[in-house]
C-alpha cells in the first residue's frame, strides 16, 4: 500500500508519492513529494561520505 503523505495545495487531492504534478488538477506538487529530490539528496550524502573517507586516508 502506497503512503500518500502530501495533499494537493489546490484541490486537496491526496498525491501519489513521486509524482511531480497532481493527477486531478495538474498543478505542481510540493518539492518534497518528488522522488528526484530524494535521489539527489541521497547521491550528495554518498558523495560526501566518499569524500570524508578519501580525506581520512
Ligand atoms: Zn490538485
Amino acid at each position: 500500500m502506497a503512503k500518500r503523505i502530501f495533499r494537493c495545495a489546490y484541490c486537496d487531492h491526496r498525491l501519489r508519492f513521486g509524482s511531480s504534478e497532481c493527477s486531478v488538477c495538474g498543478q505542481g506538487t510540493p518539492v518534497l513529494n518528488r522522488r528526484g529530490l530524494w535521489v539527489s539528496t541521497f547521491a550528495v550524502l554518498v558523495l560526501g561520505a566518499v569524500m570524508v573517507v578519501l580525506a581520512g586516508l
